[in-house]
């Protein structure tokens, strides 16, 4: 099996470069003129049963939530506020109204509480349930994140705490979006991207995207209370499943030093939402490892997280 970066690498030299466009495939949201001052931002997600989430081992309201979410989760990446939604559902025979409109009344709470609004869609019969939502979302000009704009030097943060999501937190996450508008509100973000595929493979993106390298300062990996736990019972090393779990949403952005020490001031966080320091960009490339940023022996990790085919 093809890996999906080399899929989606074969797919964008395949198709025809788009024109007058900001930004189009390779990034969480495709940039599209709007008005003098906004882009519009499209993003589209699908979720499908027995990869995504298991239908019988989840409430309709959280496949729901979750439909919507991620797309949230990449629009806030892009520095953007969303705006509205259209949603394509498979629905395979069998499946009640009451699990449909119980799906829809989850996506509808989440909308609402981020003024999301659907505004078409498209059923058809399928033989998993499938969601796959559309999302469309503004920013300001002056205000887009891009994942290409790390700088050297750049500090490289992260806002909540990573690992162990598929233990529910994959379908329960909030999407960041108050705290993206509020970081690129008051600071300069050069570069941005949310976490789908694990920090390890998230970071290694952002950086080629940028055309840099980096140092994580392994004691600074926020590890979240289930990777945590799930040490306790003896299963994972919780610093892998902070560094290699995917679908945590959070955000992984890279400012100067100034700003990022700024950010890091806010007694509450961001927003009340934690956020750490967890490297620096380097010039060149790959990623290197140390303990602390005094502490500059680089070492190996003992697993391999983002190499997944
Ligand atoms: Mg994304």
């Amino acid at each position: 099996m093809i890996s999906e970066s080399l899929l989606i690498g074969k797919i964008r030299r395949f198709l025809p470069a788009a024109q007058g466009i900001r930004k189009g495939i390779g990034d969480d949201a495709a940039v599209l003129p709007l008005d003098k001052k906004h882009y519009l931002l499209l993003t589209v997600d699908t979720i499908v049963d027995g990869v995504d989430f298991r239908l019988t081992e989840t409430s309709p309201e959280l496949v729901g939530r979750k439909a919507l979410a991620i797309n949230l989760s990449d629009i806030a990446a892009m520095g953007g506020e969303p705006c509205h939604a259209l949603v394509a559902l498979g629905i395979p025979a069998g499946l009640s109204y009451a699990w449909i409109r119980r799906f829809y009344s989850g996506m509808r709470k989440l909308g609402k509480e981020f003024n999301t609004v659907v505004v078409g869609g498209d059923l058809s019969r399928s033989k998993q349930f499938f969601a796959s939502v559309t999302v469309a979302g503004k920013v300001k000009k002056d205000k887009l994140v891009l994942r290409d704009g790390a700088k050297t030097g750049d500090s490289i943060l992260v806002t909540g705490r990573l690992g162990g999501s598929l233990a529910g937190r994959h379908l329960t996450f909030t999407p960041r979006v108050r705290e993206a508008a509020y970081l690129v509100k008051h600071f300069k973000i050069n570069a941005m991207m949310d976490l789908s595929d694990g920090l390890m493979r998230d970071l290694d993106v952002l950086m080629r995207e940028s055309k840099k390298g980096a140092r994580v300062f392994m004691d600074s990996i926020p590890v979240s209370q289930t990777a945590l736990r799930g040490s306790g019972q003896g299963k994972t090393n919780p610093l892998k499943s902070a560094l290699c779990d995917g679908e945590d949403f959070e955000l992984l952005f890279t400012a100067s030093r100034a700003d990022a020490k700024n950010i890091l001031a806010g007694r509450d966080g961001l927003l009340g939402t934690p956020v750490r320091c967890i490297g620096k960009a380097t010039a060149g490339q790959g990623i290197m490892f140390q303990k602390n940023e005094k502490d500059r022996e680089k070492f190996k990790l003992p697993w391999k997280g983002y190499e997944h085919f």
